[in-house]
C-alpha cells in the first residue's frame, strides 16, 4: 500500500493540534492516562492476525518475533500506565516554609516534573512495534504528558497505519483530546525535518543511523529555540573475554555468541559487533566455536532492502581495511535483501590505528580484536566510544583482578552485563538503555523502563503557593501518600 508524505500544511495543523490537545492533556490525572494508555494495549491486541500478517509481510520478521513484540509493546503500555496510575514519578519534592528561620525567613517551596509538549517520533526499521508507533518513545510521552506525532517508518508504514488506527480508537474511547495522538508518513527527509523545525515541536524521539540521528540533532539545535532529540544510533557492544574464565568455557562461549550476532539477522542495536581477547588457546579454541555457528547459519531477509545495501557495503568496507582475516563465514550464499553472517579478526594494534574498525556494521557481522595480553586488552577498551552496553566473559574471581577494566566500561556504556549476551533487553524499572556518544546522543537518559518518560518532562518549583493552587500532586493531602507509595513496584497490573 502507498501512502503519500504529509504536506507542510498537514504537519503544520498536526503540530498545531498538539498544541491544543497539549493544553488539556497535560493536566489530565493520572488515572484518566492510565485507562488511555491500557485501552491502547487492548486495541493493539484486539488487531489480532491481521496486524501480525502486516508486519511479517513488512519487514519479514518470523511470526514468534512479531508475537514477542506485540506483547512487548502492550506490556509497556500497561507498565506506564501503573507508573502514571501510582503517581511517584512525578518526584514531588515538598520543602515546607520556615517563616521565623533567621537571619530570612524560608518559603514553602515544591517541585515536580511537568510535561514539555508535543513530542515527534520517528518510528524504527527494526522494532516494527516495541519501538515504532505505539512503542516505548510513544508511551513513555504519553504517560509523561504529551501529545504524540509519529512518522511512520516507511519499511512498515501498514503496520504503524494499523497500530495508529488502535492508538485513535483508544483516545476515542477514553475521551482523550483528538490532538493527543497523530501518525504521518512520509518516505521522504523533508517530512521529518518539518517536523522537527516545527516551533510547537518540543522534543523528538528517534532510534536509526548515526547519520539520521546526527542529522536531526544538527536540526534541532539551530532552531530559534533548540530542543532536545533523543536519538539512539550507533552501538557495537563489545563483549570481553577474560582469558582464564574462557579456557574453561571457551566454545560454549563461542556458540552463544554465534546465537547473539545472528539473532534477528543481526538487526539490533544491543548486536555484539565486537569482541575482545587474549591470543591464547582458550581464544583459538572460541573462534573455532564461533566461526562454527556462524558458517551453520542460514542468511535471513533484512528488514528493508536500504538495511541490507548498507550491510553490504559496510561488511565490504572493513573487509577491505588492513590485517582484516574473514574467521567464518555462512556457507550458504546470501540472496536478495539478505545478511551473510560473517565473523573477522584483527589484531589490537592495527584496531588501535585505524578507526573506521570501530563503526557500527548494522547486521550478523562481529569483529574479534586479538591482544597480546591484559595490559593490550585494558588499551584497546579505553579507546572506545560510547556504547549503550558492554558484556564481560568472567567469572567473580578473575573479575575481583581486573576491577580498572570494569571502571573502564563504567565510562564506556549504559549497560554493563557479567557472563551474558547484550541481545535481549528486559523492559524493568531497573533498566538502562542509552549510553555516552554515538550509542545515544544523551546519556543521562534511557529509552527503555519507566524512566524512559524523563526525556519528556521538566522540573517546575512553585514557590510560596497556598494550597489550593498547587497541583494536586504537591498538595498537602496528596504529597504524603505519593511520598508513601514511592516504594511499590510498578509494572504489574
Ligand atoms: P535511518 O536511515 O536513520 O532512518 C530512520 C528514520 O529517520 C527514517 O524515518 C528516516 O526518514 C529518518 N531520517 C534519516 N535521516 C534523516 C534526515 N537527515 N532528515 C530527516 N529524517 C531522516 O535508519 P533506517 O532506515 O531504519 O536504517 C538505516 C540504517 O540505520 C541501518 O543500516 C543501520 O545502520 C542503522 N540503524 C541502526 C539502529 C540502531 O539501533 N543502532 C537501528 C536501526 C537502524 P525516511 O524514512 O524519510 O528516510
Amino acid at each position: 500500500m502507498k501512502y503519500s508524505d504529509a504536506t507542510p500544511a498537514e504537519i503544520d495543523s498536526a503540530l498545531k493540534e498538539a498544541h491544543v490537545a497539549f493544553l488539556s492533556y497535560k493536566n489530565i490525572s493520572g488515572k484518566r492516562k492510565a485507562e488511555f494508555l491500557k485501552a491502547i494495549a487492548d486495541e493493539i491486541e484486539a488487531l489480532g492476525q491481521e496486524l501480525v500478517n502486516a508486519a511479517m509481510q513488512e519487514t519479514s520478521l518470523p511470526e514468534a518475533r512479531i508475537i514477542n513484540e506485540r506483547g512487548r509493546t502492550t506490556g509497556h503500555c500497561r507498565m506506564f500506565a501503573n507508573c502514571v496510575d501510582e503517581g511517584s514519578w512525578v518526584e514531588a519534592r515538598i520543602d515546607t516554609a520556615i517563616p521565623d528561620r533567621t537571619p530570612a525567613p524560608k518559603p514553602d517551596i515544591r517541585k515536580m516534573l511537568v510535561p514539555i509538549g508535543p513530542v515527534v517520533v520517528f518510528g524504527a526499521a527494526n522494532f516494527p512495534l516495541a519501538y515504532s508507533t505505539a512503542g516505548g518513545d510513544t508511551a513513555s510521552a504519553l504517560a509523561a504528558g504529551c501529545p504524540v506525532i509519529v512518522k511512520a517508518h516507511p519499511a512498515h508504514a501498514t503496520t504503524s497505519e494499523l497500530v495508529a488506527k488502535a492508538i485513535k480508537k483508544a483516545v476515542d474511547k477514553t475521551g482523550m483530546p483528538k490532538g493527543v495522538f497523530q501518525h504521518l508518513h512520509g518516505a521522504s527527509f523533508e517530512v521529518g525535518q518539518t517536523l522537527v523545525k516545527h516551533p510547537l515541536t518540543k522534543a523528538v524521539g528517534f532510534t536509526g543511523s548515526l547519520a539520521g540521528g546526527k542529522a536531526l540533532f544538527a536540526t534541532a539545535s539551530q532552531r530559534h529555540e533548540p530542543i532536545p532529540v533523543f536519538a539512539e544510533m550507533s552501538s557495537i557492544n563489545p563483549v570481553i573475554l577474560l582469558p582464564e574464565t574462557l579456557s574453561r568455557d571457551a566454545e560454549k562461549t563461542g556458540e552463544k555468541l554465534a546465537a547473539s550476532i545472528t539473532l534477528g539477522v543481526g538487526q539490533f542495536c544491543t548486536n555484539p559487533g565486537l569482541i575482545i581477547g587474549i591470543e591464547d588457546d582458550g581464544l583459538v579454541r572460541f573462534i573455532k566455536a564461533l566461526s562454527a555457528g556462524i558458517k551453520n547459519t542460514i542468511p535471513g531477509t533484512m528488514l528493508h532492502q536500504g538495511i541490507a545495501d548498507n550491510y553490504s557495503k559496510r561488511l565490504e568496507a572493513s573487509l577491505a581495511q588492513k590485517g582484516i582475516s574473514v574467521e567464518g563465514e555462512s556457507i550458504s550464499p546470501a540472496g536478495a535483501a539478505q545478511g551473510k553472517p560473517l565473523v573477522a579478526s584483527v589484531s589490537a594494534s592495527e584496531f588501535k590505528k585505524n578507526p573506521s574498525l570501530a563503526e557500527e556494521v548494522f547486521g550478523p557481522f562481529s569483529l574479534v580484536v586479538k591482544c597480546k595480553d591484559l595490559s593490550d586488552l585494558h588499551s584497546v577498551v579505553s579507546q572506545l566510544h560510547g556504547q549503550l552496553t558492554a558484556s564481560l566473559i568472567a567469572d567473580d574471581a578473575e573479575l575481583s583482578k581486573h576491577q580498572n577494566i570494569i571502571n573502564s566500561l563504567i565510562e564506556k556504556a549504559g549497560r554493563l552485563i557479567i557472563n551474558g549476551v547484550p541481545t535481549g533487553v528486559e523492559v524493568s524499572p531497573a533498566m538502562q538503555h542509552g549510553g555516552p556518544y554515538p550509542s545515544t546522543t544523551d546519556s543521562r537518559f534511557t529509552s527503555v523502563g519507566i524512566d524512559a518518560l524523563k526525556r519528556f518532562v521538566r522540573p517546575v518549583a512553585f514557590q510560596g503557593f497556598p494550597n489550593s493552587l498547587l497541583p494536586n500532586e504537591l498538595k498537602d493531602e496528596n504529597a504524603l501518600k505519593i511520598w508513601r507509595m514511592k516504594n511499590n513496584e510498578w509494572g504489574k497490573d
